[in-house]
C-alpha cells in the first residue's frame, strides 16, 4: 500500500513560505524572457554560480509559476524532481526521446492510450527504435526484454478496463538490466491512488489534463522522477519546446489544490456507480478495479489507496444499445476525457476506434461494441445512478 497523499501536501507541497507581493498563491509569471542587471550577472548564471536559485533565463528553459508546479507535483509523487509540459503526450514523447536513441529497443505494456501506441509504432520507428507490446505480467515482459531494451512502460491503470500491472515485479523483472528504465503513466491512478516511485518505478508520467487539472479547462502533463532524470528530460524539453504555459501552470497548480478532495469523492462514487451497474439487467459486465469481479481486483487492492473515477462496463445490445444509454444520459455530457469535476461519458468504440469494424475493435484492441467509459466527476453519486436508472429505462 503506498502511503496516501494528504490535502496537507495537496495544498502547501513543495511551498515557499513567502511569495511575491506576499501573494498567497503563486501568481502568474507572464514573462517570456527575464533581464539582467549586467554582463557579469550573465556570465554568473551561465557558468551556474549565480547566488540566487530561482534566476530565469528565458521561458522555454523555465519560468517561477511552472517550477513552483513541478516542486508540488514532485512532493504529492514522492519523487526529488518533476517537469512539467503543454500536455500529458508533450510530457510522454519528451521523456520517451530523452531515454533512448538508434538500436534501443522499448517493451510496451499492450493495452496503453492510442496515442502512445501511435508514438512507438511510428515515430520511434522513424528514429531506429524498436518497440514490442507485451501483455500486462512480469513473465511476459521477462521474455521479451533484450540486452538493447532501454525502456519499459505502462499504464496503470489502463484505459478502458482498468487493467493493472504488479509495480513491484515490474521493478524486480528490470533490475539487473543494465541501462533499463521504467516508466509508468499514471494518469488513471492520481498519486492519490498510487505513487509508482515508492515501489521502484523510475519515471511517473500523467496527462495533467485529467484529474490533477481537474476540471476540463486546461491541458498539461508532468514527467517525476529522479533529479538526474528529470534533468535530462528538461534539458530535451528546452530544445524541443513543449513547455506548460504560465497561465495553463495556475490552473494545473490551483487544481492540484483539491486533488485528494476530489479524487476520494471519485473514488467512492465510481465504486457505489460500479457496484449498482453491476446488478443492473441491462449491463453485460462492468470494468472496476474495486470490483472482486474485476481479474486484478486483488492486486489493485495490494497496491492502490483507491480505484478511481472511472467505469467502464458493456451494455446489452452492443453498439445501439450503448448509443441509446449514452444519448439518454442527463448529467454527463458526451466528451472523451475524465478525472475532472463534470461526469462525463464516451463509447470506445465510436469515439476512439470507429474506423475499425467490430471484429478489428474486439480482437485488435479489446474493445467491445457496447462498451461504456463513465468518467465519473464530482456530483452527488445518487444523482448520477438515477440519471443512469432512468436512461436504462428511456433507452
Ligand atoms: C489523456 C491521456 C494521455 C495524453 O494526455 P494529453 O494531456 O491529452 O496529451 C496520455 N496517457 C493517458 C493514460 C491519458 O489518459
Amino acid at each position: 500500500m503506498t502511503k496516501r497523499i494528504t490535502s496537507t501536501d495537496a495544498v502547501h507541497g513543495g511551498d515557499r513560505k513567502t511569495k511575491p507581493y506576499d501573494a498567497v498563491p503563486e501568481p502568474i509569471v507572464a514573462s517570456a524572457t527575464y533581464t539582467f542587471e549586467d554582463s557579469d550577472e550573465i556570465v554568473a548564471h551561465t557558468q551556474g554560480r549565480h547566488p540566487r536559485a530561482d534566476r530565469e533565463e528565458y521561458g522555454r528553459y523555465g519560468n517561477p509559476t511552472v517550477r513552483a508546479v513541478e516542486a508540488r507535483l514532485a512532493v504529492l509523487e514522492g519523487t526529488e524532481d518533476a517537469v512539467l509540459f503543454a500536455s500529458g503526450m508533450a510530457a510522454l514523447t519528451t521523456t520517451v526521446l530523452a531515454l533512448t536513441k538508434r538500436g534501443d529497443h522499448v517493451a510496451l505494456f499492450s493495452e496503453c492510450y492510442r496515442m502512445t501506441r501511435e508514438l512507438a509504432e511510428s515515430i520511434l520507428a522513424r528514429f531506429g527504435v524498436e518497440s514490442t507490446f507485451v501483455p500486462m505480467n512480469a513473465d511476459d515482459l521477462a521474455g521479451a526484454l533484450r540486452p538493447e531494451t532501454r525502456l519499459v512502460l505502462g499504464e496503470m491503470p489502463t484505459n478502458p478496463h482498468l487493467r493493472c500491472v504488479d509495480l513491484a515485479k515490474v521493478r524486480d523483472t528490470c533490475r539487473g538490466h543494465r541501462g533499463l528504465k521504467t516508466l509508468i503513466d499514471a494518469t488513471f491512478a492520481t498519486p492519490v491512488n498510487c505513487r509508482p516511485a515508492t515501489f521502484g518505478i523510475d519515471l511517473v508520467v500523467h496527462s495533467a489534463t485529467k484529474y490533477l487539472g481537474g476540471h476540463h479547462d486546461v491541458l498539461a502533463g508532468v514527467a517525476c522522477g529522479s533529479a538526474a532524470l528529470c534533468s535530462l528530460v528538461r534539458e530535451l524539453r528546452g530544445v524541443l519546446g513543449p513547455v506548460c504555459d504560465p497561465h495553463a501552470a495556475f490552473l494545473v497548480g490551483r487544481g492540484l489544490k483539491t486533488l485528494a478532495l476530489r479524487v476520494a469523492k471519485q473514488n467512492e462514487s465510481a465504486l457505489a456507480i460500479a457496484a449498482w451497474l453491476e446488478k443492473h439487467p441491462k449491463v453485460e459486465r462492468v470494468f472496476y478495479p474495486g470490483l472482486p469481479s474485476h481479474p486484478d481486483y486483488a492486486l489493485a487492492r495490494a497496491q492502490m489507496s483507491g480505484f478511481g473515477g472511472v467505469v467502464s462496463f458493456v451494455a446489452r445490445g452492443g453498439l445501439e444499445g450503448a448509443r441509446r444509454l449514452v444519448d439518454h444520459l442527463q448529467i454527463p455530457r458526451i466528451a472523451p476525457s475524465f478525472g475532472g469535476v463534470d461526469s462525463l461519458v464516451e463509447q470506445p468504440a465510436v469515439m476512439s476506434f470507429y474506423e475499425m469494424t467490430p471484429e478489428q475493435r474486439r480482437d485488435q484492441v479489446g474493445i467491445e461494441d457496447g462498451l461504456v467509459r463513465f468518467a465519473v466527476g464530482i456530483e452527488e453519486p445518487e444523482d448520477l445512478i438515477a440519471d443512469l436508472a432512468r436512461a436504462f429505462t428511456a433507452g
